[in-house]
C-alpha cells in the first residue's frame, strides 16, 4: 500500500503540516475561494482533512444533467446533488414557477398564516398519495419529516388513552437522517453507534436479505414480544438507501405493513429517498400496494430546487389531536421555514411535469438499460455484488471476492473510483465502497450510457482489473 503523503496546506487554517490519504490528485490552487473554503467551512459527511488536501470542486452553474466549475469543467451529476434532482438543473417551468412566486412573496410563516402555493400542493401530494393518506405536514428536509412522525405516533398513542406505546421498532442499517430523534431510529453503525447514549432506546430488527427466498427477518417476533410497548414501525421502503443500496426481498413491505395491522403498531415509511419516481413509481409503497400511517417525503418532492419536506398522515391520527385549547392536545412542533413558498411553489411545478413529461415512463426505460449496461460488472473480480431499484443503483466493490475480503477504509476504493470518475466528465459520491449511480429521473438514453461507461472504465483503473 502507498504511504500517506505529507502535505502543507497554506491557509487550511490547521497550523501547518497535515497527513493526507493518497487520494489526493490535484494541486492546492491559490483561488480565494477554495482557500475560504478550507479555512471557513465545515462540510458534512467528510473527513476534513481530506477536504483540505483536495482540490474543491465550485460548482458555478448547472444545466439538465450538467455541472459546471469555476475553472469550466463540465461534469456529470451523477447522484441527482444527493438524491434530489429530478428534470435536471434549470428546468425552465421550475425556474418560472419559482421566479413567478419570487414576484409575490418569498416567505411567510406558516404559523398562523397559510398561503396558495402550500395549499394547492397540499391537495396535489393528497391526491397522489396511496389511499389513506389526507393530511399534510410540512417540515425542511428528510430528518425533520422522520422526526415529525415519530413524534405525531409517540402523541397519537397518548391522546388515545395507551401512554405506554413509546418505542419504536426500526431496521438493522435503516438511515432516516442526523437529527437525534431520527438517529435513534437509525441503524447504520458507521454514522450512529458513537451517538448511542444521546438516543432514546428502541427494538431494532434484523434487514432481511433477498439472497435468502422467504426469510423476512424477525420482525414478527419483535412485535409479537412487545407490540403493547411499541409505537410504531420506521422503515425505508424497498431499497435501504444510505446503507449502501440494500434491497428488500419482494413482500418485505407488504409483510411489515400486514405484522402492523395485526400487532396494533403504526407504520412510519420514510420515501425520502425513494419518493417521486425514484424506484419507477411515483411512490416506492405502491409496488407493494401499502398504505402506510405516516409516508414520509423530501428531497424530490421540489424537484432538487429548494429545501421542503412533508410528512403525510391519516385522518384518524389528525383527528386525535382534535380539541380545545386547553386540552393541550396540539401538535407543538414546527420550523420556522416551514412549507416556504418558493419551495411550495418548485414542487408544484415539478409535479406538474411529472405528467406532461411522462416522467414515470423515462424512469423505467431508463432503469432497464442501466440493469443491462452495469451488468458486465458482476463478472468484475472487484465487483462483490450490483443492488438497483429503478434508478437507484449501488454498485459494491471487493478487494477479494473468492475469499470474500472487504478493502481495507483507509484504502478509500469508493473514492478512488469516483476520482477517476471525474477525468471521464461525471461527478459521483459513494457510500464507503458502494459505487451509487442515481442521476437526475429525466436523464437520456446517452447521457445514462456517457454515465454508466465512466463507471465501468473508472472501476476498472481504480482498481487495476
Ligand atoms: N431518510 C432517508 C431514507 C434518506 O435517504 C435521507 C437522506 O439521505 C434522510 C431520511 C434524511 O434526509 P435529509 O438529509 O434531507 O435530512
Amino acid at each position: 500500500m502507498k504511504r500517506p503523503v505529507k502535505r502543507r496546506i497554506g491557509e487550511s487554517g490547521n497550523g501547518g503540516s497535515l497527513t493526507v490519504s493518497p487520494v489526493h490528485r490535484f494541486p492546492v490552487s491559490s483561488d480565494p475561494l477554495e482557500r475560504w473554503d478550507k479555512k471557513y467551512l465545515w462540510h458534512p459527511f467528510t473527513q476534513q482533512s481530506e477536504w483540505a488536501a483536495r482540490e474543491p470542486l465550485i460548482i458555478e452553474s448547472a444545466r439538465g444533467v450538467w455541472l459546471r466549475d469555476a475553472k469550466g469543467r463540465r461534469l456529470m451529476d451523477g447522484v441527482s446533488s444527493l438524491w434530489v434532482n429530478v428534470f435536471g438543473h434549470r428546468k425552465k417551468e421550475i425556474d418560472r414557477a419559482v421566479r413567478r412566486q419570487l414576484s409575490k412573496m418569498a416567505h411567510t410563516t406558516f404559523l398562523g398564516l397559510t398561503h396558495e402555493p402550500a395549499i394547492r400542493l397540499a391537495q396535489r401530494l393528497i391526491e397522489i398519495a396511496p389511499p389513506g393518506l389526507a393530511r399534510v405536514f410540512y417540515s425542511d428536509n428528510g430528518s425533520t419529516a422522520v422526526e415529525v412522525a415519530l413524534k405525531m405516533a409517540y402523541q397519537y398513542w397518548q391522546l388515545r388513552a395507551r401512554p405506554e406505546k413509546t418505542k419504536f421498532v426500526s431496521l438493522k442499517d435503516g438511515y432516516h437522517g442526523d437529527t437525534l430523534g431520527s438517529v435513534s431510529v437509525g441503524g447504520v453503525a458507521l454514522f450512529h453507534q458513537r451517538f448511542g447514549k444521546l438516543l432514546f432506546k428502541g427494538y431494532q430488527a434484523r434487514f432481511p436479505r433477498p439472497a435468502r427466498p422467504g426469510d423476512f427477518g424477525d420482525l414478527e417476533a419483535v412485535l409479537r414480544r412487545h407490540h403493547a410497548k411499541i409505537a410504531a414501525a420506521v422503515l425505508e421502503p424497498l431499497i435501504q438507501g444510505a446503507s449502501g443500496m440494500v434491497l428488500a426481498p419482494r413482500g418485505y413491505l407488504a409483510h411489515a405493513a400486514r405484522l402492523c395491522r395485526r400487532y396494533g403498531v403504526l407504520l412510519i415509511v420514510d420515501e425520502v429517498a425513494t419518493g417521486f419516481g425514484r424506484t419507477g413509481t411515483m411512490f416506492a409503497v405502491q409496488q407493494e400496494k401499502v398504505s402506510p400511517d405516516f409516508l414520509c417525503v423530501a428531497k424530490s418532492l421540489s424537484g432538487g430546487y429548494l429545501p421542503l419536506a412533508a410528512t403525510l398522515t391519516r385522518e384518524k391520527i389528525y383527528r386525535a389531536f382534535w380539541g380545545r385549547f386547553d386540552e393541550f392536545k396540539t401538535f407543538f412542533h414546527g420550523h420556522t421555514y416551514t412549507a416556504n413558498a418558493l419551495a411550495c411553489a418548485a414542487a408544484l411545478a415539478n409535479l406538474d411535469l411529472f405528467k406532461k413529461e411522462n416522467l414515470l415512463e423515462n424512469v423505467r426505460a431508463r432503469s432497464r438499460q442501466l440493469a443491462s449496461e452495469l451488468a458486465p460488472l458482476s463478472d468484475h473480480p472487484h465487483v462483490k455484488e450490483i443492488r438497483q431499484a429503478g434508478l437507484m443503483a449501488g454498485i459494491e466493490l471487493i478487494q477479494d471476492k473468492a475469499k470474500g475480503v472487504s478493502y481495507e477504509p483507509a484504502r478509500r476504493m469508493g473514492l478512488r473510483v469516483c476520482d477517476a470518475c471525474l477525468p471521464r466528465g461525471v461527478w459521483l459520491r459513494p457510500l464507503g465502497d458502494v459505487i451509487v449511480v442515481m442521476p437526475p429521473l429525466a436523464i437520456s438514453a446517452s447521457e445514462l450510457s456517457f454515465l454508466t461507461r465512466a463507471v465501468r472504465e473508472a472501476i476498472a483503473e481504480a482498481t487495476g482489473s
